[in-house]
């Protein structure tokens, strides 16, 4: 049995979140009075495992661990180890701050995790603190050379903000040709009932293109089968890495969405900017019902995936196209 929606979509990909803590406060992705989903409420490592099983019996291969922060979640790399032990040929990627990564690298090296997506929204220090609350820009920087020594491919992702981190376009293509990693912009979304987006805050694909022209000869590389993600991707002559452009907002990319996303809570969402969720923590604590249930869950929930772009275009103004913030969904 494969996922499919009645657009004909099929989806391939989970995103799982691990917790909805995290050690930062990116102005962008949290608000001040965010409240934690209470411990009991989380799921356990077992139950999302069983959720995993569920998902690959239907055919999905590629799994994105995401949080929150998930290497702060306590046993991380105990869960990473058994999801690489029961799905050998599950493609695993991990989204992280990297800011306490560093020390785990040998070991995702050693179980086989060969690709993980960093967040950095800027290359300075004092931008670094105002936008995450937190002097750790060099830890981040530290885990970036660490992945890159152990040959981990790495992704690094930053929020594009005018006024934030606009004057840094530059750096960014500078950092990009010295180093081999995809630098990818991603359009700031208007997340959560307080979110802090506006349309002077809003540094669209579009805009960011034409402005790394002036600092890189950028050429765009075809989409593979392979490489069918978001991302536009370029390659910038005569560097080491590639500039990528992610435009959820101005250009969405919903007619070939592939995923599915489930909460630390145990909430399946289908679609990023909908608020529908289909309980699964329920299903999973009741004793009474099985595997069969939730993949049943799994299959009724797909067939009606949305269209976020229809939901995105409802909103007005700057408010939030959802009530839910991005940590606690996950990306
Ligand atoms: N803590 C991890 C991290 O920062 O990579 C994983 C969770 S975080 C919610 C996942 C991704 O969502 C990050 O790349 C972050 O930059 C992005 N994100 C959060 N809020 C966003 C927003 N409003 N618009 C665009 N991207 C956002
Ligand atoms: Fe934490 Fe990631 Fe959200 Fe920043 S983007 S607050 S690091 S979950």
């Amino acid at each position: 049995m494969t996922l499919i929606d009645k657009l004909g979509r099929s989806v391939s990909y989970l995103r799982l979140s691990v917790t909805d803590r995290c050690n930062l406060r990116c102005s962008y992705c949290v608000t001040k009075d965010f409240k934690y989903t209470p411990h009991p409420n989380i799921l356990r490592y077992e139950e999302m495992l069983q959720l995993i099983d569920i998902a690959a019996s239907l055919n999905v291969s590629k799994l994105r661990l995401t949080g929150g922060e998930p290497f702060v979640r306590l046993g991380f790399m105990d869960f990473v180890s058994s999801i690489v032990k029961s799905h050998e040929d599950m493609d695993l990627r991990i989204t992280t701050n990297g800011t306490v990564l560093e020390q785990y690298v040998p070991e995702l090296k050693r179980l086989g995790v060969s690709r993980l997506n960093i967040s950095l929204d800027t290359l300075n220090k004092e931008t670094f603190e105002s936008i995450t609350g937190c002097d750790y820009l060099e830890k981040v920087l530290s885990s970036i050379s660490a992945c890159l020594s152990a040959g981990i491919h790495i992704k690094i992702n930053a929020v594009a903000m005018k006024g934030v981190n606009d004057h840094e376009l530059g750096s960014f293509i500078e950092f990009a040709k010295e180093n081999p990693v995809d630098f990818r912009f991603i359009e700031f979304m208007p997340m959560g009932q307080d979110t802090r987006w506006t349309d002077e805050s809003f540094w669209g694909a579009d805009e960011i293109l034409e402005q790394s022209r002036q600092f890189a000869t950028l050429t765009p590389i075809k989409r593979t089968a392979e490489s069918r993600g978001p991302a536009q991707m370029f390659s910038i002559k005569g560097g080491k890495g590639k500039l990528g452009l992610i435009s959820p907002v101005s250009s969405h990319f919903c007619a070939t969405c592939n995923r599915l996303r489930i909460t630390s809570d145990g909430n399946l969402r289908t679609c990023l900017f909908s608020d529908k969720s289909y309980r699964l923590r329920e299903i999973l604590r009741n004793p009474k019902l099985s595997d069969k249930h939730i993949l049943q869950v799994l299959a009724n929930a797909t067939k009606d995936k949305p269209l976020g772009n229809n939901i995105l275009q409802t909103r007005t103004g700057s408010e939030g196209v959802c009530g839910t913030q991005m940590s606690a969904i996950g990306g």
